[in-house]
Formats: C-alpha cells, sequence, structure tokens
C-alpha cells in the first residue's frame, strides 16, 4: 500500500482541476498550490480529472509541459489517479512527471487510519447509461484502437463525446448523477475501510454514514472552478479546505 504515515507531513489530495487552455486562472492556481501547500507536505494524491481531456501521453502541449515541469519538481512523491476525463494518462506522463499511477480504488494508511481512495464516478450506479459508457471507454481493445489513431481523429471524438456527456448531464436528474449510497457502502466494507476520500461529483462536503455498523466517513473533495479545494490529513485529523482562485 502507498502511504507515508511515519512523516509528521501533511497528507494532500486534490481532484477535478479540470486543466484546460480554456482556464489560465486554473493552470496558475495550480502551480502555486504546488509552490506553496505542496512544498510541505509528504505526499500530494490527484484523485482524477487533473485534465479536461487527455487525448494521449503523446499529444503534447505547452501548458501540459509547464505543469510536467512544476510536478517533477516536488520532492515530495505524487500519486495520481484517472477520471472519467483523463483515463488515459499513462506511463509516459509517470516517467515525465515522477508520478505513480493508482488504482481505483486504492487504499492507504492515511496517517494510521485506512482510507480507500476513489475518483468516484464507478459510485454513481444509478447513472446506468453512463456506467454502459464507462465500460466501454475502459476496455483494453477501445484504448489501444482510440491510442493509434492521429491526435485530429481523436480530438474529434473527445470533442464529440464531450458534447453526449453535457446533453446527458443536462437531461439526467441530479440525484442519479450522484454517488448510490449503497454503493458506497457495499465498496467501504468490501475494503474494510471507515473513511472514504473521493471527487467526481463536485459536491463538496463532509459525510457521516454507517458502514456495517460503524461510524464512517466519507469526504468528498470540490472541483477547481471559482474556488479551488484540497484536503489536508496529518495525525490530528483531515480538513477539506478551500480558497477563492
Ligand atoms: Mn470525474
Amino acid at each position: 500500500m502507498p502511504g507515508h504515515t511515519t512523516t509528521a507531513l501533511p497528507t494532500l489530495f486534490i481532484s477535478d482541476l479540470h486543466l484546460d487552455p480554456s482556464r489560465p486562472d486554473i493552470h496558475r492556481a495550480l502551480l502555486s498550490f504546488l509552490s506553496n501547500q505542496a512544498q510541505e507536505c509528504g505526499a500530494l494524491y490527484i484523485l482524477g480529472d487533473f485534465f479536461e481531456v487527455w487525448l494521449g501521453d503523446d499529444h503534447s502541449q505547452p501548458s501540459v509541459d509547464t505543469i510536467i515541469l512544476a510536478l517533477k519538481a516536488l520532492s515530495c512523491p505524487v500519486f495520481i489517479m484517472h477520471g472519467n476525463r483523463d483515463f488515459l494518462l499513462g506511463e509516459r506522463f509517470c516517467a515525465q512527471t515522477g508520478a505513480t499511477l493508482l488504482n481505483d480504488p486504492t487504499t492507504i494508511d492515511l496517517h494510521g487510519t485506512k482510507t480507500l481512495l476513489m475518483h468516484g464516478d464507478s459510485l454513481c450506479t444509478e447513472d446506468t447509461a453512463y456506467m454502459q459508457v464507462r465500460g466501454q471507454l475502459r476496455s483494453p481493445a477501445f484504448q489501444a484502437d482510440f491510442l493509434s489513431k492521429s491526435l485530429a481523429d481523436r480530438a474529434a471524438f473527445a470533442a464529440q463525446a464531450r458534447q453526449q456527456s453535457q446533453a446527458h448531464t443536462q437531461s439526467t436528474d441530479m440525484g442519479i448523477m450522484d454517488v448510490t449510497a449503497s454503493e458506497v457502502a457495499r465498496v467501504m466494507a468490501e475494503a474494510g475501510v471507515l473513511r472514504l476520500i473521493h471527487g467526481h461529483t463536485h459536491r463538496p462536503a463532509r459525510h457521516s454514514l454507517l458502514v456495517e455498523g460503524e461510524s464512517a466517513e466519507r469526504i468528498v473533495l470540490g472541483d477547481w472552478d471559482q474556488l479551488g479545494w484540497f484536503i489536508q490529513a496529518d495525525a490530528t485529523g483531515v480538513r477539506l479546505e478551500s480558497f477563492s482562485l
């Protein structure tokens, strides 16, 4: 299990920055976060949708190169999980940044508390249309085929997928696109944890729940839009923090 429990330095979590050239403010906020908060941390976990879209590690962009260098310059270990938008982040990106790709889900020992980490999209089981698309997009056959296409073809496919996703989001009940309570309890019981940290829903909050009769907690990171969100965890506890961009 990855995890840095012996260090006194806090562990940081971020997700859903949706980095995109159209939002230089978020790009700047990340660089500031990396050169401030992340300088004093024991580890940085990025729990998915770091990028708004990822066409493949071979798609080079100046704004992404800046971020790769900033991640590489960190002295703490960096862990990154796929989101539903950047699930094609691969080995080359990890080699360039020094980041370690995490499975979704992953269990870590977070300063003495076993903690489950997820992006969160797989918890939205009531959104059956999305879950079906997710299955297709995550299949190795689809991904190998997609990555064999030209960057122009990949960009066209991604733009179309994004339009369909926006149409789906607008026509689907908000409750259906949130996590399914029974699925949360199920994955937490399966992992044997009383704490879950995830993103994806863009509904930053701390939720109490029962997992097999025991008090448990689900902490949801926020997306970076008007505010930036992060979690800071150390031996004294876990704090969900925000700052204005
Ligand atoms: Mn997501």
